[in-house]
């Protein structure tokens, strides 16, 4: 069984050092336990979080050990009264060929929704991420305009799409002109600012004409604080992500934007998605409909191999996935 172990809690980017593939075998089931197969593996942003010694809302991941992340799978054997060989899971596993998993921290993927590879993506929690940042924290309203920066993204693509079927008016800000022509062409945003080629404040300003009502952060830095300089009254500001800043070497104590929330009576709020837990079903079963419906469209970038997965993972920071980035590590 190969495995993906965290060497290194790496300072700014992470480099080839925090990674080393190793091999095991893998242990006995105990009572309770499933042995699952690695199909898809996702790789997150947030996981860039876990890997420095530091208190989150998840516990940071330990060096020598294999890196965990959301993982679809297929069962192999089980000792889980739930579950048989052969069903589809989903569930936090090793990044490695096979994890051995409690059976009731798993979840059987609901495979007549859409392809399993969305149980991570549209169908999982960056889709989950968009639905309830949006609606519960952003509240958006018909003719109001919705701003989301990573608007590419797992999450961004998703909330820019939802924004649109409540009628708002949309702009994405996003890092390269093949983004840029997806989102407008494919997705139906209203507009896409290209950061690294644009005057992001001037672009902004100019497709934003009647102001920002609602931004959904997910990189903060110098982007956010030019989206915040157009803010409306009682504008709502949804804090989902900081991407720009995961890397920094020291900590950003920039003078940042609180003045423009004071001024416009704004509400800025943080979340994590488990936040929601309560209320996963509804926004699966919603999600779903509108991929049935073809309201919403998803993109997921695949690379193939499990000795892949750090590059994929350090891709993320440079941009270079559409969409939801995954890891195909085998066959269903
Ligand atoms: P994405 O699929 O959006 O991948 C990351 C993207 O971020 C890249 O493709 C890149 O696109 C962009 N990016 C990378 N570095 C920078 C930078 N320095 N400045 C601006 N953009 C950058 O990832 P996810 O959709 O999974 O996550 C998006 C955000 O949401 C992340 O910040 C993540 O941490 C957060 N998140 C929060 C959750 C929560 O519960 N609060 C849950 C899930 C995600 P580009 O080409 O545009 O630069």
């Amino acid at each position: 069984n190969r495995q993906i172990l965290f060497m290194q809690r790496p300072k700014g980017m992470p480099n080839d050092a925090v990674f080393q593939m190793t091999e095991t075998a893998i242990p006995e089931l105990q009572e309770g336990e499933v042995l699952v197969r690695t199909v898809y593996l996702s790789v997150d942003p947030y996981m860039r979080g876990r890997m420095n010694d530091r208190k989150s809302y998840i516990p940071p991941f330990e060096l020598n050990q294999p890196l965990t992340g959301g993982v679809v799978g297929q069962v192999e054997k089980s000792r889980h009264p739930e579950f048989v060989e052969g069903d589809i899971v989903a569930g936090m596993m090793d990044w490695a060929d096979y994890s051995v998993v409690k059976g009731d921290k798993l979840n059987k993927v609901n495979t007549g929704l859409a392809p399993i590879s969305t149980a991570l993506g549209v169908l999982g929690m960056p889709g989950l991420t968009a639905y309830f940042g949006l609606l519960d924290i952003g509240q958006p309203k018909e003719g109001e305009t919705v701003v989301v920066s990573g608007a590419a993204g797992a999450v961004g693509s998703i909330v820019g799409q939802i924004a649109k079927l409540k009628g708002c008016r949309v702009v994405g800000i996003a890092g390269s002109q093949e983004k840029v022509n997806y989102l407008i062409d494919e997705l139906g945003f209203d507009g896409v600012i290209n950061y690294k080629t644009d005057d992001v404040k001037q672009a902004l300003k100019e497709a934003c004409s009647d102001g920002v009502d609602v931004y959904f952060d997910n990189v903060g830095g110098d982007i956010s604080d030019a989206v915040m300089s157009l803010i409306n009254y009682q504008a709502r500001i949804v804090l989902c992500g900081q991407i720009s800043l995961y890397n920094l070497e020291k900590p950003d104590v920039g003078p940042r934007m609180q003045g423009q929330l004071l001024i416009n009576s704004a509400l800025m709020k943080g979340f994590i998605v488990r936040d929601y837990q309560d209320r996963f079903k509804e926004g699966i079963s919603q999600l779903a409909e509108w991929v049935a419906q073809g309201k919403i469209g998803y993109r997921e970038n695949i690379v193939e191999g499990l000795e892949n997965a750090p590059d994929a993972f350090l891709g993320l920071f440079k941009g270079e996935n559409i969409g939801k980035q995954l890891v195909k590590v085998s066959e269903v």
